[in-house]
């Protein structure tokens, strides 16, 4: 394979460091992919592409802040083409830096949900995952909870497991309830958490199923993928962790079930922009989405993909939160408030 792969230490990230040229003849094509992705699946995608279109993939990963910071920091002299972060209000927050070139992507990609594109048209979502709750099989019956809202109930009190208030995912839930339900339904459900935790928020999405698992929380939130992730283990004990809870989509009834999403867009001073364009449309083939569903468990967002994933398979269908992504950057730094007054970790 002709991809490249060059890693950047953090140490690195901000200093505008040399420029991932594989520039050798006149006639080879290359593309400088800036991925917050540490995927299997992404390795593959890239691949694919150069196999296909003879595009030479650069990649380069790093967190989504540093990305952010050594684009933006290498302003007209980037050598970005693509940036892909997970996390919607990580691509606003892109988008807010100027970033993204401003690109019509509905002549790029297959007809997708519209509130997986952003309005703006700087972004387009190429993976979805689900933040959903997990309960214990023993001691929690089927239909005792079906909300998020219902997770501040006090009879959840010293029941549930969940993450930090830094992370992402959580940022971007509380987002989507501020998006709702306004600022103070917000904060009174983050209270009410933070009211109802078994412990202090600690560990991975993982650590709150095995949460579960150990019997020191009854009620976990989590991405999907994490349970089936421990689901289709090679280990028998994360298969243990799995089988003691049951995953459901929250909010059937409702608003539907919060929804992240990992983006991709054009950078704004893309050196290789028709090469970036043929990326993005290759991030929605039918071997690409199949690659993410079927390596990275996370949701496709091409609605006729064809994959094979019998664990994620079970837990279709389902109904998503409809209002367009974008929002979760909108309202991210209210729900970073919101955490720090009601004390969430
Ligand atoms: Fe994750």
């Amino acid at each position: 394979m002709k991809t490249n792969f060059i890693l950047i230490a953090a140490a690195l990230a901000l200093t505008g460091c040399s420029q991932p040229s594989t520039e050798v003849e006149g006639t080879s094509r290359e593309v400088n992919v800036f991925s917050a992705r540490h995927y299997r699946s992404d390795a593959s995608i890239y691949a694919a592409f150069t196999e296909l279109t003879g595009i030479d993939v650069n990649l380069i990963e790093a967190n989504g802040d540093q990305l952010i910071e050594r684009v933006r920091a290498d302003g007209d002299r980037s050598p970005a083409d693509v940036l892909i972060t997970v996390d919607a209000a990580r691509l606003h927050r892109a988008e807010q830096a100027g970033l993204f070139a401003a690109t019509d992507y509905s002549d790029l990609v297959p007809s997708i949900a519209p509130h997986l594109i952003d309005p703006d048209q700087y972004w387009v979502s190429f993976t979805l995952r689900a933040r959903v709750i997990a309960f214990s099989a023993d001691r929690v019956e089927a239909g005792e909870i079906s909300t998020y809202e219902d997770l501040a109930d006090p009879r959840w009190a010293g029941r549930i497991c969940i993450r930090e208030s830094g992370n992402a995912y959580n940022q971007s839930l509380l987002a989507s309830i501020v998006a709702r339900s306004g600022e103070d339904a917000a904060e009174a459900w983050a209270a009410g958490i933070v009211a109802n935790m078994a412990r202090p928020p600690q560990g991975g999405d993982r650590d709150q199923i095995k949460g579960i698992a150990a019997g020191i929380c009854d009620v976990a939130v989590v991405n999907h993928y994490y349970y089936a992730m421990l689901a289709n283990s090679a280990q028998e004990a994360d298969r243990e962790a799995a089988a003691a809870s049951v995953l459901f989509f929250p909010n059937q009834e409702s608003s539907g079930a919060h929804i992240n999403v990992s983006g991709a867009g054009i950078a704004a001073n893309a050196p290789h922009p028709e090469e970036a364009r043929e990326l993005i449309a290759f991030l929605f083939s039918q071997d690409a989405q199949r690659l993410i569903v079927e390596m990275n468990n996370e949701l496709p967002v091409v609605a006729d993909a064809e994959w094979d994933n019998p664990t994620l398979q079970a837990m279709l269908p389902f109904q998503e939160d409809a209002r367009n992504v974008s929002e979760l950057g909108d309202h991210n730094e209210t729900a970073q408030r919101i955490f720090d007054r009601v004390g969430w970790q």
